[in-house]
């Protein structure tokens, strides 16, 4: 769908995959002007083809719109694309478990021009879909982190809350340097101290304290400069009706490692679209190098996914209406 300043949204159009044709001195070429969501299709026990909260998707894009000067799209529009695209490729839902379709709708600046001053008048609004496989197989297996203190993904006032693909740029030395530190993530700290966790690579993370009636769950709180995930705002929500009182706070580097230490703080995860719920099991850091709990998935972690995971495959009631049939 293209946008100009005199037209607004039109020439919706579907087409087969292809490369598409731009000229050189497209603006999202030279300014970055770009952003994109991700979410999937899944293909459900009485076979109906649904996503899984795309209007949580179409409001956060909007929202990261806002953020970079780019035009909004209409929520039903936005859904309406992701609709016409699933009914079209139903095909392509994989039928096997934990598969699913992946979209990745995307707006990028597609005006002519190397002016830096002169914002981009026309945009293009694209929907892609790709089938991904199960994130894990042979079994859920925990991550190892690396806390960056030498990088900074986002600082305050800055693009972190949008998903503009400038912060994922900026963030592929940093994610070297986890691997180069024998971790599989990088997680995020705040940019002024360098000791508040705030994400890691592409999830959010929960940390819990306590263990069985006693659970209770905790995530950093969005100050804006983290992305706010449709994950975790949905496992904010699905904790308490499960007896997990959930909330939003902060948790330094240092109250990380002495909470695992003093048995305080029993397990930490990441969650996020691709992978829903992930396991943290080590974390290595210039403040120390040490094992979440056992360093194997904890129950809180599993609880919370298992729900999670039955609610998208169809195999839970969804009670909060977050199941949206598409094809
Ligand atoms: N943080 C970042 C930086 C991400 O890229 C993602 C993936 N979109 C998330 C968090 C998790 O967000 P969601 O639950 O909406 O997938």
């Amino acid at each position: 769908i293209q946008w100009t300043e005199e037209e607004g949204w039109h020439d919706a159009r579907l087409q087969p995959y292809g490369p598409l044709t731009l000229d050189p001195a497209t603006a999202v070429f030279h300014y970055g002007q770009e952003l994109f969501e991700g979410l999937k299709a899944y293909r459900q026990a009485d076979g109906s083809i649904v996503t899984f909260r795309p209007y949580a998707n179409a409001a956060r894009f909007n929202t990261s719109c806002e953020r970079m000067a780019m035009p909004p799209l209409p929520e039903e529009l936005f859904v309406r694309s992701l609709e016409l695209l699933v009914d079209t490729d139903r095909d392509w839902v994989p039928t096997n478990v934990d598969s699913s379709l992946y979209l990745r709708p995307f707006l990028i600046a597609t005006q002519r021009g190397l002016g830096v001053n002169s914002p981009s008048s026309s945009f293009m609004f694209v929907v892609i879909a790709s089938p991904s496989g199960a994130y894990f197989t042979g079994g859920i297996k925990p991550v190892s982190v690396w806390l960056s203190e030498d990088y900074t993904r986002a600082a305050p006032g800055g693009t972190g809350a949008a998903k503009c693909g400038g912060n994922y740029a900026g963030a592929f030395v940093a994610q070297s340097q986890a691997v180069r530190e024998g971790c599989d993530q990088v997680v995020w700290l705040d940019a002024t101290e360098h000791r508040w966790v705030e994400e890691m690579g592409g999830m959010n993370l929960f940390f819990v304290y306590g263990s069985g009636a006693d659970a209770r769950i905790m995530t950093p709180a969005l100050t804006g400069t983290l992305l706010p995930g449709i994950t975790r705002d949905s496992l904010l929500q699905l904790a308490p009706d499960l007896g997990i009182p959930a909330a939003e706070g902060r948790i330094s580097t240092d109250e990380w490692r002495e909470g695992n230490a003093s048995g305080e703080l029993t397990e930490v995860f990441a969650c996020g679209t691709a992978a829903v719920i992930t396991p943290v099991g080590r974390v290595k850091g210039t403040n120390g190098e040490w094992l979440v709990g056992s360093g194997e998935p904890g129950p809180v972690t599993m609880r919370l996914r298992d729900e999670l995971v039955g609610i998208q495959y169809g195999e839970r009631t969804d009670s909060y209406g977050w199941i949206h049939k598409t094809a």
